[in-house]
């Protein structure tokens, strides 16, 4: 995909998921009372609404939950392309949206095993993305 597309922002709640991903690492915040992890970031837990949440490096390995395949979208995208729910091995219900790559759009499958990589934008931001493995 073209270096045009927009860039994050990250803000005080997201700023360490960008940092992971600029060091080639997959970071969730996670509860210190209750150790679940949370995704999207968030102010408190959405289990025992402890707001002592810290950050922890995840394997980045899961499975495709569910997807669409993009074929119309702005000019600095390369279409067709995948936007997935992906489901993290690290607890049941840990989903990120994000792209499934190296892999044609008509053979993503639920259930199919995916790990992360990280795509570089520009400025150093990299962008989580997941191949079959
Ligand atoms: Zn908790």
């Amino acid at each position: 995909m073209s270096a045009k597309r927009p860039l994050p922002l990250p803000d005080d709640q997201t700023r360490e998921f960008w940092d992971g991903c600029a060091n080639q690492e997959l970071r969730l915040q996670c509860c210190e009372d209750c150790e679940t992890y949370i995704h999207q970031p968030a102010a408190m837990c959405h289990a025992c609404n402890s707001t002592r949440l810290n950050w922890k490096r995840v394997s980045g390995n899961g499975e495709v939950y569910s997807w669409v395949v993009v074929y119309q979208a702005p000019a600095s995208y390369d279409v067709p392309y995948v936007v997935g729910w992906i489901e993290l091995v690290e607890q049941p219900g840990l989903r990120i949206l994000s792209n499934v790559v190296g892999c044609p759009p008509d053979q993503v499958q639920a259930g199919m095993q995916v790990q992360v990589e990280f795509e570089a934008l520009a400025d150093g931001v990299n962008l989580p993305v997941f191949r079959p493995v």
